[in-house]
């Protein structure tokens, strides 16, 4: 009894053990040792974060990976907080913020945000490049049921090589000799005797950059930036109207000199020939029927866009070109409940020729002949 109870503590302690030691090691989860400086962090965040962005992954596994990845950040890249989880590990850091042990931690966004500068928090405005705008069309049946596609764009990177110097290594990189680091060169010109005119010019040796380099990078060749793609990950929403725009922060083209824009997808339906139209939350179909149908009625089963059955059926006469409207048949409604309408236009098809018997029948049934034919039945 006494030793089932000692067993059941000891269980009990473990548990609270692994509890405490359960706080992911933030150094492995950026990969980074504990010496690392402020540059190397910023570095391996900035890799890991956009590997694991839902806009670039959008798995239950990368979101957890992307928390991780922002909390550890958060805390290694703040120097109070670093020397408190050094010490203290994550324990520490909770109640250092004081948030009672509830999880902590800021806004995994907002984070990242700020590493890659668009946060424009930090005071002074970083300069920005251009946006991208891409045109995305999905199958109507994505903006029907919502879905989430791959799409790569093609863009300029930031050397990772180099980091965005264009040198071999630090030690390549040197004062300009021109300029002598200034970026600029002055050009002095005899206007007259004795007079001269002073012109500050570029310097072109270093594009005004001071620095010049002896030895490049091998991989981009000393300009500082390659070419990649980048995979994205688009979620189409249910109802998403035709031309919406969906925003990838920091997705267009990297330099060293500015913060990435951002890559814009506009996202339309595909119109495919004898599919489905669509005029925002309302869908438009054509059918065809023959005119036994036209004249008698019928039932049809036309597939939707999530492949359920919609009945289509009249029991009296149907005119050409006649419109019938079914509620709650069309598009779902964007972030609503509910869908719009599906009108269906009729369309009669002719028999491309009639056999004798079916000509007499429909003549009898009718009540009528032709006039040449009937002129012919009476001469005879
Ligand atoms: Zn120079
Ligand atoms: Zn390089």
């Amino acid at each position: 009894m006494v030793t089932a109870l000692l067993a059941r503590l000891v269980v009990l302690l473990a548990c609270i053990c692994c509890v405490i030691a359960a706080g992911a090691d933030f150094y492995k989860v950026l990969g980074v040792s504990k010496t690392a400086g402020d540059k190397e962090v910023k570095k391996a965040y900035r890799k890991l974060s956009k590997q694991y962005h839902p806009d670039k992954n959008d798995s239950e596994e990368a979101k957890v990976k992307f928390l991780e990845v922002s909390r550890a950040f958060e805390v290694i890249s703040d120097p109070e907080k670093r020397k408190t989880y050094d010490r203290f590990g994550e324990e520490g850091v909770k109640q250092q913020e004081g948030g009672g042990g509830a999880g902590g931690g800021g806004d995994p966004f907002n984070i990242f945000r700020n590493a890659f500068g668009f946060g424009g928090a930090g005071g002074q405005q970083q300069r920005r490049g251009q946006n991208m705008l891409a045109e995305i069309e999905v199958d109507l049946k994505a903006m029907y049921e919502g879905d989430s596609l791959k799409f790569s764009v093609a863009r300029k990177a930031v050397c990772e090589q180099c980091d965005g110097t264009g040198a071999r290594s630090e030690k390549d990189i040197v004062t300009c000799p021109t300029c002598e680091g200034r970026g600029v060169r002055l050009v002095r010109h005899q206007l007259g005797p004795g007079i001269f005119q002073q012109m500050q010019m570029h310097c072109d040796r270093c594009a005004g950059r001071g620095k010049s380099i002896k030895h490049l990078c091998s991989t981009c060749k000393g300009h500082r930036i390659v070419e990649t793609t980048s995979e994205l990950n688009l979620h189409v929403d249910r109802g998403m109207p035709e031309g919406a725009e969906v925003v990838f922060e920091g997705e267009a083209d990297e330099s060293p000199d500015w913060v990435a824009g951002d890559v814009i997808v506009r996202v339309r339906s595909k119109k495919v020939k004898g599919g489905f139209a669509r005029k925002e939350s309302n869908l438009y179909w054509k059918e065809p029927i023959s005119v036994a149908e036209a004249l008698l009625g019928f039932k049809h089963r036309v597939k939707g866009l999530d492949g359920h059955d919609v009945v289509l059926s009249r029991t009296g006469v149907t005119q050409p070109g006649f419109v019938d409207v079914i509620h709650g048949e069309g598009m779902p409604i964007y972030h609503l409940s509910g869908h719009g309408d599906l009108y269906v236009e009729y369309q009669v098809v002719m028999p491309p020729s009639l056999t004798s018997q079916q000509r007499e029948a429909l003549e009898q049934a009718f009540g009528y002949r032709h006039p040449d034919k009937a002129k012919e039945h009476s001469e005879l």
